[in-house]
């Protein structure tokens, strides 16, 4: 009998026994709580606008349904296993490596390489409560420990309460990192709408085809799952995006290399979109009211983190 919840050791036993490396382990382990809360049946349909779904302990999504190795896991059932999920997150593991999973987090994921020999003392083979993941290293600017700390006491203390959910409240209430350095935003990836869309070393991610803020796309996936039917109609700009708009004389918009568009990293990045009433009345309500706003009057279309007199 499958247990409800696998914890850390267990994940990581499963993709060793399924023919992953002992160096991936830990990390890939990490990456299916937070994927799943270690949840084995678990689905989140209605999420990715384009209509797949992903599915299991690593949130294998339907791309991969037609991949020789993964598609009959899929037919077969097996994906909703811990050891076919686990077949397949070796695979794509292979394939496209940790980047294959959007809560993956190079720099700060790098402690978790290598070095794992089968069990850790330290921790127990069941753990009942999904672990946030560890603050970035750097002194945080944005410290959210209380934050987050409330968002797991309410995740427990509600029964029923949906871990995909609380996966995304914890990826949204991320440290961000003071003085740290962000590399030099970079060309978006081509690629699929969906949980396993690799994010880009810029903070930006993929969010049903447009590039967001990294910390701006769990926002906006709540809101898909609790109504929100509109559509992102602009997201992460380039300086060149910025110029071509600014220049076409739509108003409002900031002079380039002032837009909120124009960055990722939290306080900054923005987005435009439809629907914005429903978006904004969801928010409000949602983990994440505090963190990304509607610009109202202002700008009717736009959403961001107000900071420093910009918005
Ligand atoms: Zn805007």
């Amino acid at each position: 009998m499958t247990p409800s919840r696998l914890g850390p050791d267990q994940l990581a036993q499963l993709f060793v026994q399924a023919g992953g490396s002992q160096k991936y382990a830990r990390l890939m382990a990490n990456l299916a709580q937070r994927e799943s809360g270690g949840r084995p049946t678990i689905n989140n349909r209605g999420t990715n606008r384009n209509g797949t779904v992903d599915w299991g302990l690593w949130q294998i999504n339907d791309i991969w349904r037609k991949d020789p190795v993964v598609g009959p896991l899929f037919r077969s059932g097996a994906i909703l296993t811990p050891e076919g999920n686990a077949r397949a997150a070796v695979h794509i593991l292979k394939v496209q490596g940790p980047k294959a999973w959007a809560t993956y987090q190079p720099g700060t994921d790098a402690k978790y390489l290598g070095g794992f020999n089968g069990a850790t003392a330290a921790s127990s083979t069941t753990t009942p409560t999904p672990r946030a993941p560890a603050p970035a290293p750097a002194a945080p600017a944005t410290d959210n420990r209380a934050a987050r700390g409330q968002l797991v006491n309410q995740f427990l203390n509600q029964h029923g309460s949906d871990p995909l959910d609380f996966a995304m409240g914890i990826r949204a209430l991320q440290d961000t990192p003071g003085a740290a350095s962000t590399p030099a935003p970079r060309a978006a990836p081509s690629g699929q709408a969906s949980f396993t869309t690799p994010p880009t070393e810029s903070g930006a991610v993929n969010f049903e085809g447009k590039q967001v803020a990294a910390w701006i796309a769990p926002a906006l996936a709540y809101a898909r799952k609790h109504g929100w039917r509109g559509t992102v109609t602009s997201g992460y700009r380039t300086f060149a995006d910025q110029t071509r708009i600014y220049n076409s004389g739509v108003r409002p918009a900031a002079k380039p290399g002032t837009s909120n568009h124009e960055g990722t990293q939290f306080p900054r990045g923005a987005v435009d979109v439809s629907d914005a009433q429903t978006l904004a009345r969801i928010l409000q309500n949602s983990p994440y009211g505090q963190r990304l706003k509607w610009a109202g009057a202002k700008d009717p279309v736009h959403f961001s983190h107000p900071h420093n007199g910009s918005y």
